[in-house]
């Protein structure tokens, strides 16, 4: 009866002609078309011009992905964390420039694997630019990062100004959160060596796999600034850090792929949003930071295939003006970053947009079995009196290794 009643919806005469034929032949095409759009779409998404989704895209062999993962002040905002710059190759190798305050979280959403990102180069030691690397240390560590840290930066004229004095001084500090996680975390993954290098010399303090970068003093309030040039396969990306106009920069910024290179606010915005006086937003843009301006006419001299802005309030009412000055001396290519900004080099092509991330992401641990395996060093134990305070409730009051803790 089901049947008969399937049938009576048919068109009389229609179920074994010519048009029923072409009819299932057509719904057999259209099935076999969706099912293909759907198959290549879940196996390998066509990029989109518009936006980049972390993860849904190759680096081809000779191209090179940077990600503004921090582009603002030390007065941190939602919309901006202070600096940081993450730099992918094609042949698998990543490389953090900074680590300022608030970077991370943006890290965070382009879901990558801490195990590849223990490559940090800093620029400078103000805390807009080195504030997230104790939470770049945790959070690696507990996300399952089985080597070391490797952290390169510039010495100062004395021991207590340089880049390993910051780093141990911050591991002591660090030591009771050290204390509690060493012997239930891989101990590897608490490592951090440093390669503090002389700040004043303009020479190479990386080289491996085919990717150079070296170093160059900036001219930054103190000495022990520098700025850096990362060369791999013809490819080369210039980060500032925090600078002023200087002949460094000229000799080892020009002709580069990609320049990101501060720029500050301009003096009326200075004395606006932050209540300075002229006397004081003077003082600050021309011996510490490179005015919009002065961006314009170092942009000009040094003659990127783009440039990149970073370091200023990045809003509708303030960029334009900024743009406005640097364009009084330079007419080139420009991107006036923020957060997540992202460009894609190749020898032939520059493509600027927008990474949309994930907000609930996971730790990416690398290999869970290795991540069981690594060895742990022997665990602290808190005293008995305080453990005897404890609530015998449920699985606190069984063994150990009665499998609770698996539940
Ligand atoms: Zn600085
Ligand atoms: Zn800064």
């Amino acid at each position: 009866m089901r049947e008969s009643g399937t049938f009576s919806h048919r068109e009389p005469g229609s179920a074994c002609g010519p048009r029923a034929f072409m009819r299932a032949l057509w719904m057999v095409f259209s099935v076999l078309a969706t099912a293909t759009v759907e198959a290549a779409e879940l196996t390998a998404p066509a990029p989109s011009r518009d936006f980049y989704f972390p993860n849904t895209e190759e680096l081809a062999p000779d191209e090179m992905r940077v990600i503004a993962l921090g582009t603002g002040t030390p007065h941190i905002r939602p919309v901006q964390a202070a600096t940081s710059w993450l730099v992918e190759l094609g042949n698998g190798d990543k490389f953090l420039f900074d680590v300022g305050t608030g970077s991370l979280r943006n890290f965070a959403g382009l879901q990558i694997s801490y195990n590849d990102v223990y490559r940090v180069f800093f620029s400078h030691l103000h805390v807009d630019h080195v504030g997230d690397f104790d939470a770049l240390w945790a959070s690696g560590w507990t996300g399952g990062r089985l080597r070391p840290l490797q952290v390169w930066g510039p010495s100062g004229t004395e021991p207590r100004l340089g880049t390993r004095h910051y780093v141990e001084t911050l591991r002591d500090a660090m030591y009771w959160d050290y204390a509690t996680r060493s012997g239930i975390l891989p101990e590897i993954g608490s490592g951090i060596e440093v390669h503090e290098f002389d700040y004043s010399q303009a020479q190479v303090v990386y080289e491996e796999n085919g990717v150079t970068v070296r170093s160059f003093p900036s001219v930054h309030i103190l000495d022990g600034a520098v700025s850096y040039r990362l060369e791999w396969k013809g490819l080369s990306f210039v980060f500032s850090g925090d600078v002023t106009p200087n002949k460094w920069m000229v000799e080892y910024g020009k002709n580069v792929d990609l320049l990101v290179h501060e720029v500050y606010m301009t003096i009326g915005q200075l004395m606006e949003h932050f209540g300075w006086d002229r006397q004081m937003a003077m003082t600050v843009s021309r011996r510490v930071h490179t005015t919009p301006a002065a961006a314009g006419e170092m942009f000009s001299l040094l003659q990127p295939r783009m440039a990149v802005g970073f370091h200023f309030y990045n809003d509708p009412d303030t960029a334009p003006e900024i743009e406005r000055e640097i364009r009084k001396a330079y007419d080139g290519p420009l991107t006036l970053a923020r957060d997540l900004t992202v460009f894609n080099l190749r020898p032939g092509s520059i493509h600027v947009r927008q990474a949309v991330t994930p907000q609930r992401t996971w730790p990416m641990v690398p290999d869970r079995e290795d991540f069981a395996r690594a060895k742990r060093a022997q665990p602290r134990k808190m005293s008995d009196w305080l453990r005897a305070g404890q609530l015998p409730i449920d699985i606190y009051t069984r063994p150990e290794d009665s499998g609770a803790g698996a539940q």
